[in-house]
């Protein structure tokens, strides 16, 4: 017997109720609820047309457009597995995850299929590939748009029922791919109800903080969030896709993060939630013309998948009086697998907070079996209904990070006597300084406390004798200054002294990212070449 945890068919429906309210909007692209549903539909059934079928791949890369989740549930919804790629990926990079995925359906906007031009017919088993917005033509491609029509017509189509596939939630829904921080992206093969169970966690953690001050728990209402982190990424796709289609919310996309646009977005349209990831909340902070834009309808920047210093939590509390949020999570845990939010995260600002109702966390020993004491650090495993089965395709890498119900995160954390998680690094950054172990968040967090600095990052850099020591990269905000020398005296005040960095180099900008926002250290190592 199964209980009746629906699967994402269920939440396309459901979100159908929200009948005319604005779900996405990009410029002056404003599709409704409706409008979202009818195209889904119309596309599912199309696809269903073409021989798509239960289990089969559709690879789809583009920018954060409104067609994003209407491929991504015309897949879904009809049983087919979707593999949304990185559009931040170059040619060879998609051709790998078109591969690598086995996908028989291919669906790019123009940037993504130019970039593919060299690869397309060495991938012999797409056996068709879909162009959205192209203003002209494609040779040996459909046009979305002459399946589905523009945009802006969406409301239009007929009402039409979308193609009754059985749907079972342990059903494989999605393989998305790993960022690739520490090796190359793996596909996480992730089913309905890993994906699903998303939407049960938020609704625990979201009153979990009136449940605790003996509050009632208010009903959601509707509200808008500028999202800017890409929709390839299971966070977004889970937490704030997903969240907004049972909550009715509107996302305002992007087509690229500006952060005098976004300003404008916020005032004009009275955005109350952003963020995704830490640096975009700096970025907001230290830009210089903040003050000339109302952002007062902001209620909520949260963020995750990346370590954030506790000033950040300071800082938007001061500066905007919204509530900050975070999360920890990996793309083999779909999303979700702590939530930290209102005073619970301003009372412990270095926390990723507890888990979430769904999920059970454990601090081990380098052997991977032994529990480790309640605040030791050590490596974080995570178990619950949002672990997906596998990667694709990896059978070794399975085996090594999947064991007994239980993901192996490669994160090192401790959990207090509360149940709140604190990530302290990944185990392949830490820096190991003879027989000191050096956690890099512990440090950054320290210089994210100085005036100057928005953006910083410690690495791991080789010495003969100790191993490795510490060194940074810091950006400091512009118009002000800070030397070498006052920087490590600023951590030396604070931390013991082995954990000063030996080295600091600044930076203009704040620092490389993947689309993720995690900062990419393997290519901060060359600046520090003639250290010896
Ligand atoms: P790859 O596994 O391919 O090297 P990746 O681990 O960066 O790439 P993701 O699945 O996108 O790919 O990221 C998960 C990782 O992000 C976690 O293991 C953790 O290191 C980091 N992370 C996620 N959320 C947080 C958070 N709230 N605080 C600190 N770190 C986080
Ligand atoms: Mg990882």
């Amino acid at each position: 017997w199964k209980n009746a945890l629906p699967g994402l068919d269920a939440l396309l429906d459901l979100s159908r109720t929200h009948g005319e309210r604005l779900f996405t909007t990009l410029d002056d692209q404003r599709i409704s609820y409706e409008a979202n549903w009818r195209a889904t539909a119309a596309l599912a059934r199309a696809f269903f047309q073409m021989g798509v079928r239960k289990g089969d791949r559709v690879a789809f890369a583009m920018r954060n457009l409104p067609e994003w989740p209407v491929i991504f549930f015309a897949i879904t919804t009809i049983g087919a597995i979707a593999v949304p790629l990185n559009a931040w990926w170059t040619g060879a990079e998609l051709a790998y995850g078109i591969r690598d995925s086995g996908a028989k359906l291919l669906i790019v906007d123009t940037e993504r299929h130019a970039r593919l031009a060299g690869h397309l017919d060495a991938l012999t088993e797409l056996e068709r590939v879909i162009v959205a917005r192209a203003t002209e033509p494609v040779a040996g491609a459909t046009a979305l748009e002459d399946i589905v029509g523009v945009p802006g017509n969406w409301a239009d189509l007929p009402d039409l029922p979308r193609p009754q596939v059985e749907l079972d939630r342990d059903d494989d829904a999605t393989i998305f791919y790993t960022s690739g921080t520490t090796g190359s992206p793996k596909g996480a093969l992730g089913t309905h109800r890993n994906l699903m169970t998303n939407i049960l966690s938020a609704a625990f953690s979201a009153a979990r903080s009136f449940l605790r001050r003996g509050e009632l728990v208010p009903e959601p209402q509707p509200r808008t969030t500028l999202t800017v982190i890409p929709l390839f990424h299971v966070t977004a796709c889970s937490a704030i896709l997903m969240g907004a289609m049972a909550a009715g919310h509107r996302i305002i996309f992007m087509r690229k993060w500006d952060t005098v646009q976004a300003m404008e977005i916020i005032e004009r349209e009275k955005v109350n939630m952003t963020g995704g990831v830490p640096t975009i909340a700096w970025q907001l902070i230290e830009h210089p013309d903040r003050a000339k834009y109302d952002l007062s309808s902001l209620e909520v920047i949260s963020y995750g998948g990346a370590p954030s210093a506790p000033e950040l939590v300071k800082r938007i509390r001061e500066e905007f009086g919204a509530m900050p949020g975070n999360g920890w999570g990996m793309t083999e845990t779909m999303a979700t697998v702590t939530s930290h939010n209102a005073e619970d995260y301003l009372n412990r600002p270095e926390s990723a907070g507890p888990p979430v109702a769904t999920a059970d966390l454990e601090i081990r020993a380098d052997d991977g079996v032994t529990e480790l004491p309640t605040s030791t650090v050590g490596e974080l495993w995570a178990r619950g209904p949002m672990i997906v089965k596998g990667y694709w395709n990896k059978l070794e890498a399975t085996a090594e990070t999947f064991v007994d119900g239980w993901v192996r995160t490669g994160d090192l954390a401790r959990i207090d006597d509360e149940g709140f998680l604190f990530v302290v690094d990944r185990a392949k950054d830490m820096v190991l300084r003879g027989g000191e172990n050096i956690y890099s968040s512990e440090v950054e967090n320290v210089l994210f406390e100085h005036p100057a600095v928005t953006d910083c990052a410690i690495l791991a850099i080789p010495h003969r004798t100790l191993g490795e020591e510490p060194a940074a990269v810091v950006h400091l905000a512009p118009g002000t200054s800070a030397s070498e020398a006052e920087l490590q005296e600023w951590v030396r005040a604070r931390l013991a002294a082995f954990k000063v960095p030996v080295a600091i180099r600044f930076v203009a900008d704040t620092l490389p990212r993947n689309a993720n926002g995690k900062i990419l250290k393997k290519n901060l190592k060359s600046l520090f070449t003639s250290i010896k």
